[in-house]
């Protein structure tokens, strides 16, 4: 037999492809760095969990019922979403996280030569599917932080299919208020899609903040995504949908895959949204850890970049990958902000005091030395 001729099957776009590394178990961590607990502020869960409905469904659900296929379209999720936010069940489509949905709409929607529109730092999982599947993600510069939206207008051609917006951003907290988000819906028009991702809208309480649910009966190429992965707790289940007018919604189920999401997350989901106290507390807590890691950080004059969501970026004054491994052999897991295009800043997850406090310890001994 020949052998495999492996370069000459990929497609050039996949051979020169980074495939992103997830992190390892924590055991394997903690063997790794010699440490013997481990916060992990790397992904901006939730330390609270899912809301106590949720963690009911998830401890009642039989055995048995794993060997059956769940719901091959959420159907009593959707029903819950429809219900909550008065539209019609069809115009919600749920899948594996938000992971999933993105590919959904970039599948629907774009074919070679097409391109998608987004920033240059954010919520890398935009630019990386639309670039393993061989499309150009135009990268627009962060301004002040923020998602420009004149830039993105301008890199508007023809070929262009979908903006994608995070909104608010993940790494910066910056958001586009009620007005700038219709302005620019409106200078767009029909010529491309609009994704809002709403992963962090749940932790928000501006006025100005928009919800991009409330805005889907005037602009039709609005798709909205939102996840349970972060304020609901539900991370691991993996679970986010999204929303949309239904010709565009109809347009993307023809690209999606069904039953990717189990029957536990379809459930736990349900059980989640109803809990409006869970959502209370999170919050509180995200705003006390914001105050107090705000105030630590200031008395030791490193610059923050801190906004909305229930995270904050940090400046320091050494590489941060080499800052990643001095807190993890203090047992304490940051996000390294190179990959985000933010060289020598780390992300770090808004969580429990504990957690906080084991921080801000770790960080003073290794940037005493
Ligand atoms: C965490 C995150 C997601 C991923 O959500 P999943 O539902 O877990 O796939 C999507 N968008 C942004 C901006 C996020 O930070």
């Amino acid at each position: 037999m020949s052998p495999l001729s492996l370069e000459s099957l990929m497609p050039p776009y996949i051979r020169s492809f980074e495939p992103y590394v997830p992190s390892r178990p924590d055991d394997e961590l903690m063997r790794l760095y010699g440490c013997s607990r481990l916060f992990r502020l790397n992904n901006n869960e939730n330390a609270l969990g899912p809301p106590p409905a949720a963690q009911e469904v998830i401890r009642r659900f039989v055995p048995p019922r794993a060997a059956l296929y769940p719901s091959g379209d959420s159907f009593y999720l959707r029903r819950k979403l429809a219900d909550r936010y008065g539209k019609d069940p069809e115009r919600f489509l749920v899948g594996n996280g938000v992971n999933e949905v993105i590919a959904f709409a970039i599948k629907a929607f774009c074919e070679a030569g097409d391109n998608i529109v987004t920033a240059d730092r954010t919520f890398a999982v935009y630019e990386w599917v639309a670039t393993f599947s061989g499309l150009e993600a135009r990268l627009v510069p962060l301004r002040d932080y923020a998602f420009d939206d004149r830039g993105m207008l301008e890199r508007m051609d023809g070929r262009t299919k979908i903006f994608f917006v995070c909104n608010p951003n993940n790494p910066t907290g910056t958001y586009w208020g009620r007005d700038r988000l219709r302005r620019f819906l409106e200078a767009v028009g029909g010529r491309a899609i609009v994704v809002v991702d709403e992963a962090y809208c749940e932790f928000v309480e501006r006025e100005d903040y928009p919800d991009g649910m409330s805005l889907l009966d005037e602009y039709p190429h609005l798709v909205v995504f939102r996840t349970f992965s972060k304020m609901y707790g539900l991370a691991g289940l993996r679970i986010g949908y999204l929303t949309g007018s239904l010709p565009v919604v109809d347009a993307i189920r023809r690209a999606c895959v069904v039953y990717s999401v189990n029957a536990v997350a379809q459930e736990a989901a349900a059980a989640a949204l109803d809990d409006g106290n869970h959502v209370l507390k999170s919050r509180r807590l995200v705003w006390e850890s914001r105050a107090y890691l705000e105030k630590e950080l200031a008395a030791r004059n490193l610059a923050i970049v801190s906004g909305e969501g229930n995270f904050l970026m940090i400046r320091l004054p050494m590489s941060d990958t080499l800052a990643y491994r001095k807190l993890m052999s203090r047992g304490v897991m940051v996000r390294t902000m190179t990959g985000f295009r933010f060289p020598n800043f780390i992300r770090v997850t808004l969580s429990v005091r504990e957690a906080m406090e084991a921080f801000v310890a770790a960080l003073d001994e290794i940037l005493k030395r």
